[in-house]
């Protein structure tokens, strides 16, 4: 039989980064699933509706149109426009179009806009708790993430303070997310015009504004974004956003930003010479999506505020745990500082939240464990799912935390 090469050298990029831990939790929850246990998975970072129908009729009115073809590297100027509408309508600006990214998820921009900018030596600054793929990002990219931690005590935000001591002369991209996956937080205009005080003294520093969960805002906040704070900003901030989360269209990928030519430029460069553009049906969709009815979004805030609401209070009352309320997002991120030390009925110490997580799968719920975000203990469980659901993994989790000595 014949071999496997087993001297194809992998290359030190790959071997610097690791699988996204989340992907591991939902093929971990999967198995056993198959396995016929009764799991609740609170892992997945996805909506669990249906993409709605008008959306889906737009991509097959696409394909009986026959647009099955190639689009423009940046998107068909049907989208553009869209995506451009969109961003004067939400935030007031204006971009032009060939200021306008589009790629396969914001997920890809996020990763071409670092591939297209940053190289050894350069710094990234990436508040933790983050989403878990900035780090290995950046590493990919060859650059160095500064990793600034953002604890309980200033709801998990990035203060101007932490902000001007990680600026060096080597820093070149602050990312910023907001509302934020893990923990839901989304910044205060306070907040964001302490930020912007720092950032307008070092004009060297650029702004990623990761705003994928920019629609998903609960109680009637309409947060501002960094760039309405400071015009000045605009000119070195790249908006990333996406259809994904607003629309549940996660399968479709599609993502989309603005931001200074020169870089849009870049990235289309670079995707140009890999996936040449996004699937051109999957455009069509989120042109409906982003021009369409909008009832669908009121409709799925209003069930991912029930949710978090009841999770927050389910938590709360665990001992041991403390649960901050999220404005925003499908998350939530309770601190689970009590139950680190103590022992499993099968004689385990539990010495970390990785510990608890793999601990709380055998006792039935699938969550992630706060050190994949930067910060711990914590875990992180994702309200992206029935209400009967969320309120089940909550009582698992209690009835395990009870069996801890
Ligand atoms: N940014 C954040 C903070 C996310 O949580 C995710 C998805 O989990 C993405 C970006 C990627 O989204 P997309 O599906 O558009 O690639």
């Amino acid at each position: 039989m014949k071999k496997d090469n087993p001297s194809l050298p992998i290359a030190g990029r790959v071997r610097r980064i690791k699988p996204s831990p989340s992907t591991q939790a939902a093929a971990r929850a999967r198995e056993l699933k198959a396995q016929g246990r009764d799991i609740v998975d609170l892992a997945l970072g996805e909506p669990d509706f249906d993409t709605p129908e008008p959306i889906k009729q737009a991509a097959c009115a696409a394909i009986a149109r026959g647009e099955t073809k190639y689009t423009p590297v940046n998107g068909t100027p049907r989208l553009r426009d869209a995506i451009r509408a969109k961003l004067l309508k939400r935030l007031g600006a204006t971009y032009g179009a060939n200021q306008i990214v589009v790629g396969c998820g914001a997920k890809q921009l996020i990763f071409t806009a670092l591939l297209a900018t940053v190289e050894t030596g350069v710094e990234v600054i990436v508040p933790a708790p983050y989403w878990v793929s900035y780090p290995d990002m950046v590493l990919a990219c060859d650059g160095t993430p500064v990793i600034v931690r953002c604890g309980e005590e200033t709801g998990f935000k990035l203060t101007a303070a932490a902000l001007e001591s990680a600026i060096t002369p080597h820093t070149r991209w602050l990312i910023l997310n907001s509302p934020s996956n893990p923990t839901g937080a989304s910044y205060t205009k306070d907040e964001l015009r302490a930020l912007a005080d720092v950032l307008i003294r070092h004009p060297e520093v650029y702004v990623l504004l990761d705003d994928i969960y920019d629609e998903i805002v609960f109680d009637g906040a309409t947060p501002p974004s960094l760039i309405q704070v400071e015009e000045r900003l605009v000119a070195r901030t790249l908006l990333l956003n996406g259809v994904s989360k607003t629309y549940a269209m996660t399968g479709w990928r599609i993502g989309y930003g603005a931001g200074p030519a020169a870089i849009a430029e870049a990235i289309n460069t670079l995707i140009s010479q890999s996936t040449s553009c996004p699937s051109s049906i999957s455009q069509a969709a989120a042109v409906a999506a982003l021009e369409g009815d909008q009832s669908f979004v009121h409709k799925a805030l209003g069930i991912y505020a029930e949710r978090r609401d009841a999770a927050v209070e389910l938590l709360n009352k665990i001992p041991g745990f403390h649960c901050i309320k999220p404005q925003g997002a499908f998350y939530v991120f309770p601190s689970c500082a009590g139950v680190i030390g103590k022992t499993t009925p099968e004689g385990k110490t539990i010495a970390n939240d990785h510990d608890f997580a793999m601990y709380l799968i055998d006792q039935g719920v699938v969550v992630i464990h706060g050190a994949a975000y930067g910060l711990s203990p914590h875990i992180r469980l994702s309200v992206a799912t029935g209400i009967e659901l969320v309120r089940e993994g909550c009582v698992r989790i209690a009835k395990a935390v009870a069996l801890l000595r």
